[in-house]
């Protein structure tokens, strides 16, 4: 299922695998000015390709290699001419058919491999100048594209919400929370951040700000209790009560254990 709105002209473009009317999960990519942020997952490239026949479309950027955002590269190569362009990390991972979880298997399917190319440093549009920042964390190929004129920030998944609580195990916590200190670093007052999960915060300085001063005072706590003898399981449940439901859909690939562990490590700060 595909479904659209604009905000400030920037056309969001929200894309999910429906089974029996429900879709399972959204995802977002963005298309300004003939610029594509992503392209969503496998079961939806048919439909993407559909949409944007009627639009104009000169560029592709991947925000990283994860097949919720480049699952219909391929076929905007086959059918509108327009390939990928990447971090320089994510090119030969773009190309290559990676493992699944099978719940990833089930929600977004395997990409079709496809060849990118290393993104420039700027990307103009008619009326923008993107620049790429580097942005590892939640992988070590993410970027986000930063208009400084307009303060839109396209994250991917660098940026969830401000009390995200479940961590992938192969994300880097600490990485995320460099990375979003950059974004906080950016010129200008307005920080608009349009997130691969569908949600565009316009306050995005604010919502980062409280992001990363939840994440320290986790922090804080859990060190609190891993010098009291605490285990990891024991730390999430004084903390959180319990485990996510996300960790049972995804067989611990995403957890709050996974975040925890990571925050016990007392030799980094985030
Ligand atoms: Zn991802």
């Amino acid at each position: 299922m595909l479904k659209t709105q604009v905000y400030e002209g920037v056309t969001q473009i929200m894309m999910g695998r429906e089974v029996e009317g429900t879709v399972y999960y959204w995802t977002s990519a963005y298309l300004v000015e003939g610029l594509l942020v992503d392209s969503g997952c496998s079961y939806t490239a048919e439909e993407l390709v559909g949409f944007l026949r009627r639009r104009r479309v000169d560029r592709l950027v991947n925000t990283h290699h994860h097949e919720d955002h480049v699952g219909g590269n391929a076929l905007i190569k086959r059918e509108l001419g327009v390939g990928g362009l990447a971090h320089a990390k994510a090119i030969p991972l773009i190309k290559s058919r990676l493992p699944l979880h099978s719940y990833q298997e089930l929600v977004w399917g395997y990409p079709e491999p496809s060849q990118a190319r290393p993104v420039p440093e700027i990307i103009e549009t008619k009326s923008c100048c993107f620049q790429v920042l580097d942005t590892p964390g939640h992988s070590p190929d993410h970027l986000a594209l930063f208009e400084p004129e307009r303060g839109w920030c396209f994250c991917g998944d660098l940026f969830v919400s401000e009390d995200q609580k479940t961590l992938r195990a192969d994300e880097d916590i600490f990485g995320i929370a460099a990375s979003l200190r950059r974004l906080l670093e950016l010129p200008g007052e307005r920080l608009v951040l349009f997130t691969a999960i569908g949600r565009i915060f316009p306050e995005g300085r604010s919502a980062v700000r409280a992001y990363l001063d939840h994440l320290a005072r986790l922090q804080a706590r859990v060190q609190e209790l891993k010098e009291k003898g605490f285990s990891p399981e024991a730390i999430r449940d004084e903390i959180f009560q319990r485990e996510s439901r996300l960790a049972e859909l995804t067989g611990g690939h995403f957890s709050i254990l996974n975040l925890v562990r990571q925050l016990m490590d007392d030799t980094r700060q985030v």
